[in-house]
């Protein structure tokens, strides 16, 4: 199992982090066009992507446009309206978030032919979990690079966000068919966490013992 997080940015000029977690390590990356993030992609080829960017529209809406016909289709998604009872989060209408909404669902759309691909959000995982921060919710866990960006972070929270996906410990909010965005069952799932990362030690350890 191979999860690469991914908080994408809205812009190609600006940094967008990635995090890749072969479930020993975390390794974190920044990368900045599409191109470049396909190349790392490729080369990696990962068992699942997490995004934290909208990957997909407002049901019946063609565009995110004010004029547009489809606008009564409104500002959000069932997934927006779903996570907003952990906190806040912005109308897709909005200029930053369109940009990224947009950059979003093209990326996924390339990387769908090919992979697994989630949306996720970090900030709502890490309250979840219960920590104040990416940072000291990762380092329960694992060693962390002090150079690592809180591009780079967050996109480490999504790689672990994926990888409880896998363990059983998610739930999708939203609606199947308009996207989803994918959140940790409770903070239950930390149990998961340090029961994996302590069998992981204790392999090490018999190793080191053969030697
Ligand atoms: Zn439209």
């Amino acid at each position: 199992m191979k999860i690469l997080g991914m908080d994408l940015s809205g812009k190609e000029e600006n940094p967008t982090g990635l995090c890749i977690f072969d479930e020993h390590n975390l390794d974190f990356l920044t990368e900045f066009t599409d191109d470049d993030i396909l190349d790392l992609i490729n080369k990696l080829r990962p068992s699942l992507i997490v995004i934290d960017a909208p990957l997909s529209l407002p049901k019946g809406r063609c565009c995110l446009e004010k004029n547009c016909k489809c606008a009564i289709g409104g500002h959000f998604r069932q997934a927006e309206r779903d996570i907003r009872k952990f906190g806040s989060v912005l109308p897709l209408t909005f200029y930053g978030m369109k940009m990224l909404t947009l950059r979003g669902i093209k990326l996924a759309n390339e990387l769908k032919k090919n992979y697994k691909v989630l949306e996720s959000h970090p900030h709502t995982t890490q309250k979840i979990l219960e920590f104040k921060d990416p940072v000291s919710c990762l380092k329960e866990f694992f060693s962390i690079s002090p150079n690592a960006t809180e591009h780079e972070l967050d996109a480490g929270i999504l790689a672990l966000t994926g990888w409880l996906y896998e363990k059983n410990c998610c739930i999708k909010l939203g609606d199947l068919d308009e996207g989803i965005i994918l959140i940790p069952n409770s903070v239950k799932c930390l149990e998961i966490i340090k029961e994996v990362i302590d069998k992981h030690k204790i392999i090490k350890i018999r190793l080191n013992l053969k030697k």
